[in-house]
């Protein structure tokens, strides 16, 4: 039975859920980089989520959403280096901006934090979709999340909907030319391999996905 609301009980296991996920998916997300870049993306990515679960071990239990989002950006940011840290500890602060005094997390505050993190990440990034980055996965799975009719669904169907745009346009990444970046330098060899940060995205959605699919009230203690 799939959960219908996310509590800050449950946001900090959804994201520790996350992390485990990214650590299981380390070497697949580094061969990816390693083919359009310097390899390091997996590591980058785990190194990040492994702050996040250390941060929020620490955290008094009773913190609510937007200060565990906000805790999460400042531990990713914190330990790890390169664009990818700022940009995706910037789009977790900006996510707990957002939710600001939010008790819950719906459908409709899902949306929220996509549509915050997309304007955070292009920000940070400097990028517009179809600039062949994460912001690609985000874009979509903001896009997919508010599309008409929303408002019928729940949050299961909402974040599925988001999971499965996000990793459709990050495979759709490989047909895309890099603007930005490094790998802007290769030309059309990238053509063929998509984005590693798009990729995770994609993953970090899936995940979450699963984690409201197998986590019934009262299963998380
Ligand atoms: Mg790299």
């Amino acid at each position: 039975m799939a959960i219908s609301v996310i509590d800050q009980r449950c946001l900090s296991g959804m994201l520790i859920f996350v992390a485990d996920e990214i650590a299981r998916r380390e070497a697949d997300l580094n061969a990816l980089d390693a083919a359009v870049g310097d390899g390091d993306h997996g590591i980058t990515m785990r190194i990040g989520f492994e702050a996040i679960r250390e941060r929020l071990g620490q955290l008094d239990p009773a913190t609510p959403i937007d200060g565990i989002l906000r805790e999460s950006g400042t531990a990713f940011l914190g330990a790890t280096g390169g664009a990818i840290g700022v940009v995706m500890g910037k789009m977790l602060m900006a996510g707990g901006k957002a939710l600001q005094g939010m008790q819950e997390i719906r459908a409709q505050e899902f949306q929220q934090l996509l549509t915050a993190m997309e304007s955070s990440v292009a920000a940070t990034g400097k990028v517009k979709p179809g600039d062949r980055t994460i912001l690609d996965a985000i874009h979509a799975a903001a896009v997919a999340a508010t599309a008409p009719g929303w408002a019928s669904k729940d949050l299961n169907t909402i974040v599925d909907l988001a999971a499965s745009a996000a990793q459709g346009a990050a495979r759709t990444t490989a047909d895309m030319l890099c603007r930005v970046g490094r790998a802007s330098r290769l030309g059309n060899r990238v053509l063929g391999h998509p984005d590693p940060g798009a990729i995770s995205f994609g993953i970090i959605l899936r995940a979450m996905h699963h984690w409201i699919t197998i986590s019934a009230p009262g299963s998380h203690s």
